[in-house]
C-alpha cells in the first residue's frame, strides 16, 4: 500500500444477500470500527449502519472483501468503481453511495 491509496471494499451482510461498499483511506480494521461505532450511536449516519440496524441483519467484518485500489481519491474514482464492481444486491443506494474517504491512511 502507498501513501494516500484508498481502498474499495465490500462487507456482506450475514443475513441477506446484500452488500456494502464503502471506500477508505483508513486503515480496515478502523474503518471496521468506525462501521461498528455508527452502528452503535448513528443508524441514520450512513447505509451500512441503517441495515445493520434492520432486523435481524448483520454485516460479516471477518468477511471483507478489497474490491479496488487507488491513488485517487476523488469522487469519481469511487463513483467509477461503483460501476465496475456494480452489485445486485447493495446496501448502498446507487444515487448516494457513501463516501467514505478520510485524511490517514492505510
Ligand atoms: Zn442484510
Amino acid at each position: 500500500m502507498g501513501e494516500g491509496s484508498n481502498v474499495v471494499y465490500g462487507i456482506p451482510c450475514l443475513h441477506c444477500i446484500k452488500k456494502y461498499i464503502g471506500q477508505t483511506s483508513q486503515l480496515m480494521k478502523n474503518r471496521i470500527t468506525g462501521h461498528k461505532s455508527d452502528t452503535k450511536n448513528y443508524p441514520q449516519r450512513c447505509a451500512l449502519a441503517t441495515h445493520s440496524n434492520a432486523e435481524d441483519q448483520k454485516m460479516v467484518y471477518d468477511d471483507i472483501t478489497i474490491l479496488a485500489r487507488s491513488n485517487n481519491t476523488e469522487k469519481n474514482t469511487f463513483l467509477e468503481m461503483f460501476d465496475i464492481f456494480k452489485e445486485k444486491n447493495l446496501i448502498n443506494k446507487k444515487q448516494s453511495p457513501e463516501i467514505l474517504v478520510t485524511s490517514t491512511r492505510m
